[in-house]
């Protein structure tokens, strides 16, 4: 097998990055679709054990497919090694538990996927883990939060549902001042709009289900940091726990980043018109869009962004009645709570990913009884625009 990665441009590491070719020379990247390998003789299976000889041992460990995907995503991430997961849940996790043990503090940005959060607030603590959510778009404070052994920092950027953005070289910095680590969950900006590592983050978290699969086919996940991190960190963890992704899934991964750059383009494309075209709408009080300049954080946006972005906040005057007439309107946009995909898709936050919240913590978030969250998709923009206008007008 032969595998190249050079010092190519993003869109060229997407289509050839990390591609292990066999001895028949396919043109697609091959599905190794097995748990295990065999060996020439006992001793080659020793020294494989004990390091010494290249090659793959067990799927739950690393297999051909899935490492194609771990080293495309490296190369577009610039990023030394990575882990691909089951879903991005499973990346999320696995990268918070194997960098903490009971008796470690957590600081983390309370804007978060909803799964995020109950890891957090819920889960870590069951092991002896003490969190701290705080509002992430002030330094001041994460800086108050910190405790003596306060040991990871967690955030998310664009935030899901309202678009919130933190300062991700300012909180890598005040954790390179304590000694702790910085963790990103970068699904919202994708790996094209925004580089948490150049940033000064140490670990990157994507679901992979979002915009890099982007066709609604298949969960996934990928964990990436530099190498050290993983070897001490994760490598132990990631294998005995066991949150590997399946050859099929990392394949249909794979052909999702060849397009990812042009999907995700066109997407921020039509979002910024759509995002501009509600804003102007008497019917809708608010618009939170990472690309305008009335964005709460558009300074921060401009320092650390490249694009826009696929997703548009919105808040529909009138409530949920509202916001659900609206929604039923559509004809083109569908109800769905996913993101990232071709297709669009619209979903009411309030009662679907962020319910389990209380009523207080959806207010400190910002999501409204009328809050929608606008996934844009690969559609022609004017047929985008055309289906908002008309379920507008319907909904009246
Ligand atoms: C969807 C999502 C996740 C979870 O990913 P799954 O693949 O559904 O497990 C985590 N974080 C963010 C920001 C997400 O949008």
């Amino acid at each position: 097998m032969t595998s190249k990665t050079r010092n190519w441009k993003p869109q060229t590491a997407l289509v050839h990055g990390g591609t292990l070719r066999s001895q028949f020379g396919e043109t697609a990247e091959a599905i190794y679709l097995t748990q295990g390998y065999v060996y020439e003789s006992a001793q080659a299976a020793e020294a494989r054990f004990k390091g010494e000889e290249p090659g793959f041992i067990y799927s739950r460990y690393a297999n051909p497919t899935v490492d194609m995907f771990e080293k495309r995503m490296c190369a577009l991430e610039g990023a030394e090694d990575a882990r691909a997961t089951a879903s991005g849940m499973a990346a999320v996790t696995a990268a918070l538990l194997c960098s903490v043990k009971a008796g470690d503090h957590i600081v983390a940005a309370r804007a978060l996927f909803g799964s995020c959060r109950w890891v957090v607030e819920t889960l870590a603590p069951r092991y002896g883990i003490e969190a701290t959510l705080v509002d992430g778009t002030d330094i001041a404070n994460w800086e108050k939060a910190v405790r003596p052994n306060t040991k990871l920092f967690f955030l998310e950027s664009p935030t899901n549902p309202t678009l919130e953005v933190v300062d991700i070289a300012a909180v890598a910095s005040l954790a390179n001042s304590i000694g702790a680590r910085l963790v990103v969950d970068n699904v919202f900006a994708t790996p094209l709009q925004q580089k948490p590592l150049q940033l000064g983050a140490h670990v990157v978290v994507y679901s992979a289900t979002k915009h890099i699969d982007g066709q609604g086919r298949c969960l996934g996940g990928v964990i990436l940091s530099d190498k050290k991190w993983i070897d001490e960190n994760l490598h132990d963890y990631f294998r005995h726990t066991g949150p590997s992704l399946s050859p099929f899934n990392a394949w249909t991964l794979l052909k999702g980043l060849e397009t990812l750059p042009v999907r995700v383009r066109q997407q921020t494309e039509s979002a910024g018109k759509i995002a501009d075209f509600l804003a102007e709408q008497p019917q809708i009080a608010r618009v939170i869009y990472p690309g305008r300049a009335d964005h709460p954080q558009a300074a921060i946006v401009k320092k650390q962004m490249s694009g826009g972005s696929t997703l548009i906040c919105l808040d529909v005057k009138g409530g949920k009645q509202a916001a659900f007439a609206l929604q039923n309107a559509l004809d083109i946009v569908l109800i769905s709570n996913n993101l990232g995909d071709a297709k669009s898709l619209i979903t009411h936050p309030a009662t679907t990913t962020h319910k389990n919240l209380s009523d207080e913590a959806r207010a400190e978030l910002g999501i409204g009884p009328g809050t929608l969250r606008l996934s844009v998709g690969l559609e022609d923009t004017d047929d985008l625009l055309e289906d908002i206008a008309q379920a507008l007008k319907a909904a009246k």
